[in-house]
């Protein structure tokens, strides 16, 4: 049997990705059960009159990790974002997301990138509390919570800690959203004076860190971020070291988990055998070894190390899909990669 894992497969590119994903751990022995959920159109087409349907929630509780695919969030109308839902209800306020140079990506900015971002999950503009002021004036309110500013500052010390981590980098723009920005950086200055000391700590105005990312990726080590600052920074990393299809990252609360790529439901090659699986793939390795770490079975640490080889191997003979600059399909790389799967 092993680990019961939720499967949510999303839409757009998610039915293909989850698909590759689910072929690799199953030719690796990979000890998990995928039990598949709805949320998202998904969910709609198969009955559910909701996009995030309580029996998702519901079975997410229960077995506490989730393997999940992007869902399309409709822009400036329909329901609002499944995602940001998902996170909110389950509590998975810190968002992970390991960006590496990969070997045998070639991009600009040298290959010894390797950082992480965290990720507040949960609050700042994705509060989702809009008003009509009047007609022809709207607003959008930035939410910053003390507690919840505390939570991810502790929580990416803590990530610093447990991974032999240096540096905590908070991006913010404290010069202009004076309480917001500013009790963002109050509670991570407060969390490495208080319990953290060791861990090198340092404040960058985002204009600025920005320039300071693109010129050299290589001297960021943690990047702590509010939501929105996380979400941009995060597609930005990865087109440092070659693009969305190799940008994995997880979601993670005190009681849940949820591992899920960066990139979205890519509509425009949607069925087309385009969709590199990688990034889910990744984030599925994260997903084996956070249940090595939280589960004691080191079996699952195991098959991500043989995973990971597989996928650096593929790599490194160019086997690949066109966005890496190979001219392989879904269908193909998958193979690709199951065929180096160490024995
Ligand atoms: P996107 O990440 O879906 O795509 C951006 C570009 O990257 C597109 O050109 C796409 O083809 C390419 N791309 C993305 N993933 C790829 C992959 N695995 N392999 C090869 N190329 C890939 O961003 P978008 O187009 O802005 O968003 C599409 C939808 O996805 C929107 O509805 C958005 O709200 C949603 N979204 C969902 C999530 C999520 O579910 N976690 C995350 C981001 C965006």
């Amino acid at each position: 049997m092993g680990h019961r894992v939720v499967l949510i497969a999303g839409d757009g590119i998610g039915p293909e990705v989850t698909a590759a994903v689910q072929r690799v751990l199953a030719a690796a022995d990979a000890p998990v059960t995928f039990e598949e959920h709805y949320a998202g159109e998904t969910a709609l087409q198969h009955g559910y009159g909701e996009v995030l349907p309580e029996e998702t929630i519901k079975a997410v509780r229960e077995y506490g990790i989730a393997l999940k695919g992007p869902c399309t969030t409709p822009i400036g109308r329909g329901f609002s974002s499944v995602n940001v839902a998902l996170r909110k209800t389950l509590e998975l306020y810190a968002a992970v997301r390991p960006v590496r140079s990969m070997p045998g990506v070639r991009t600009n900015f040298g290959g010894n990138i390797d950082l992480r971002i965290v990720r507040e999950n949960t609050e700042g503009l994705y509060s989702g509390v809009e008003n009509t002021i009047t007609k022809d004036v709207v607003a959008s309110m930035k939410v910053a919570t003390r507690p919840a500013c505390h939570r991810i500052a502790l929580w990416a010390f803590r990530y610093a800690t447990h991974r032999n981590r240096q540096r905590v980098t908070v991006f913010h723009k404290a010069n202009i959203m004076k309480m917001t920005d500013g009790m963002f950086l109050e509670e991570a200055r407060k969390v490495h004076r208080n319990d953290y000391p060791n861990i090198q700590y340092e404040e960058l105005i985002i204009d600025a860190a920005l320039m300071r990312l693109v010129q050299d990726p290589s001297r960021f080590d943690i990047i702590l971020c509010e939501n929105l600052y996380g979400d941009l920074v995060s597609d930005l990393c990865a087109g440092l070291v070659g693009g969305l299809g190799v940008a994995p990252g997880a979601s993670i609360g005190d009681e849940h988990a949820v591992f899920e790529a960066v990139h979205g439901s890519a509509p425009d090659i949607a069925g087309k055998n385009l969709a590199n699986p990688l990034a889910l793939l990744m984030s599925a390795d994260m997903m084996l070894n956070h249940l090595a770490d939280t589960r004691d079975d080191a079996s699952c640490r195991a098959t991500a190390e043989r995973v990971k080889a597989a996928y650096d191997r593929a790599l490194k003979e160019g086997q690949t899909t066109q966005d890496l600059g190979g001219n392989l399909g879904t269908n193909e790389f998958t193979e690709a990669i199951i065929a180096r799967l160490p024995r």
